[in-house]
């Protein structure tokens, strides 16, 4: 039995919350015997600045690099808003991001059948949705220099902003992408603007390289980035596996996410390059802020973090029958009827955050 180390950083407002029954989940898969997670837990974010003055201390950032997979909770709050911009509590986010290299940014947009009246969309556009977003998540135009806005004569100013992308940059992301539509339905979009830049061109060129020489086992289609945005809400399930720069990503992952309801449900995973070995570094964390508003009430939805720790168990520990069913879990679950304040619905039983964490660890040991 493999033995991994799993990073849990809570963080601030609701992060506790829905660890707590991450945690849950991580005994139901101990008690398998598939694996043994070993975890170790540490502070992130407004949390850490209090205990430490920064967002994230070294002691657990060794921690992180150390770890197979890093779960976060949220981090943030009003209580710092008025800390010093280095040391706000997105700043322990941004550095592990950074200091893993982590340059893969996953969006699953899945719409489980019980929640498909829920969407904006009509139910038989979004029933059995199951899209994937890779975007690009450290290079393209929020990181490019210049960066700058310079003054001009007669009070005018000049904002700038590059989008820059480098031919490795784009083969690492298109192998995410192609290697996850392997264990999908091996198929592609790449999205761009190659009619209007001169990234979407190399973006284009390297992609179609890529896949020439590797994955002629996966279909793959190019598609304009606003064309993609049209289609996504016209006909979301011609879609598989979606593959953008970091602008582009930003946009059509949370457009693609929305298709299915609410921000309590939506996983997320952050993934490095992989070594020879085939262990990659890994952030895995619900899409979710730290809700201020619902805190300590014990009422926030435990399902896109019990969602990603499903994909941690996919893309970082390889056991996807596990993760498998911990997503026909929280179908299942839903099915009966329990909803969380979120998602709550005519006819549906509301329950709080530990019920339904305990609910989906009891589907996945039916009596
Ligand atoms: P938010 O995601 O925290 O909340 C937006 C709304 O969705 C709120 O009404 C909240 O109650 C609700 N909501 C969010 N998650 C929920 C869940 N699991 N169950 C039920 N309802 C849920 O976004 P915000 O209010 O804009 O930001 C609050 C704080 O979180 C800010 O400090 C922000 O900077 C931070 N933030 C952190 C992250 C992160 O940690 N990755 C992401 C976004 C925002």
């Amino acid at each position: 039995m493999k033995t991994y180390k799993l990073l849990l950083l809570p963080g601030d407002g609701i992060g506790p919350e829905v660890m707590g029954e991450v945690g849950r989940v991580v005994a139901w898969v101990n008690s398998t015997g598939l694996a043994a997670i070993e975890t170790e837990t540490d502070l992130v974010g407004g949390c850490a600045y209090d205990a430490h003055g920064e967002a994230i201390s070294e002691a657990a950032m060794r921690l992180a690099l150390a770890a197979d997979a890093v779960m976060l909770g949220a981090v943030g709050g009003p209580k710092w808003d008025g800390v010093a911009y280095d040391q706000r509590p997105e700043a322990g986010l941004l550095r592990l991001r950074k200091d893993l290299e982590l340059f893969a940014n996953l969006r699953p947009a899945i719409c489980y059948p019980a929640l498909a009246d829920a969407s904006s969309l009509k139910r038989d556009r979004v029933d059995g949705l199951d899209i994937m977003i890779v975007r690009e998540l450290t290079g393209g135009v929020y990181f490019g220099k210049p960066k700058e806005i310079i003054e001009l004569p007669a009070g005018q100013k000049r904002a700038i902003d590059t989008q820059v992308y480098d031919t490795y940059e784009i083969e690492r992301i298109a192998t995410v992408a192609f290697d996850l539509a392997r264990e999908r339905r091996r198929l592609v979009h790449s999205a761009d603007k190659r009619n209007v830049m001169k990234t979407g061109v190399l973006w284009n060129e390297v992609v179609s390289r890529v896949h020439k020489e590797r994955y002629g086992d996966v279909t793959l289609h190019h598609i304009l980035a606003d064309n993609c945005a049209m289609q996504l809400v016209r006909a979301p399930k011609q879609f598989d596996v979606i593959v953008t720069d970091n602008l582009f990503g930003d946009m059509l992952s949370d457009e693609a996410a929305m298709l299915t309801g609410s921000l309590g449900m939506l996983p997320s995973a952050s993934l490095g390059a992989a070594d020879a070995t085939g262990r990659r570094p890994a952030l895995y964390e619900p899409v979710h802020g730290s809700a201020p508003d619902i805190a300590g009430k014990g009422i926030a939805n435990p399902i896109a973090s019990i969602a990603s720790f499903a994909m941690c168990l996919r893309y970082s520990f390889y056991l996807g029958d596990a993760a498998d069913r911990i997503d026909g879990a929280i179908a299942s679950v839903l099915g009966q009827g329990l909803r969380t304040a979120d998602i709550a619905q005519d006819g549906c039983r509301t329950v709080g955050t530990r019920e339904m964490g305990e609910a989906i660890v009891a589907a996945l040991n039916p009596a």
